[in-house]
């Protein structure tokens, strides 16, 4: 199941960067991409399921999906690619090119306040 390895990933990248005295964590913010799509329900469960036990636990995972960005061939109007409309919002064409997808990013980790 991919969404336990990223699940996986994302505690164990806390638990690298924080340290025990820094207190429980309550919230982390992740950001990902479109292609690579991981089913936000299921992440949070392996989450939660990963989370147990250490200080991450019972915090809450907010998922931030970040469009990935194309450009019209025809008329170079950049646009936020649609998975379910691939299509340029100007002109119509389906003829345009895909900037690189966003890779999972930790961008938040917030902590119990004292
Ligand atoms: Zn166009």
């Amino acid at each position: 199941m991919h969404e336990m390895m990223v699940a996986e990933n994302i505690v164990e990248t806390i638990l690298a960067q924080v340290q025990k005295k820094s207190g429980k964590v309550t919230r982390v913010v992740i950001s990902c991409g479109q292609i690579n799509a991981i089913n936000d329900e299921a992440l949070k469960f392996a989450f939660e399921a990963i989370a147990a036990g250490t200080i991450c636990q019972g915090a809450k995972l907010k998922i931030k999906h970040i469009p990935l960005k194309a450009v019209c061939n025809s008329c170079h109007k950049k646009f936020n690619f649609d998975l379910y409309e691939p299509q340029c919002p100007k002109c119509g064409k389906s003829d345009f090119l895909i900037g690189d997808d966003v890779p999972l990013i930790l961008e938040e980790i917030e902590f119990e306040k004292k």
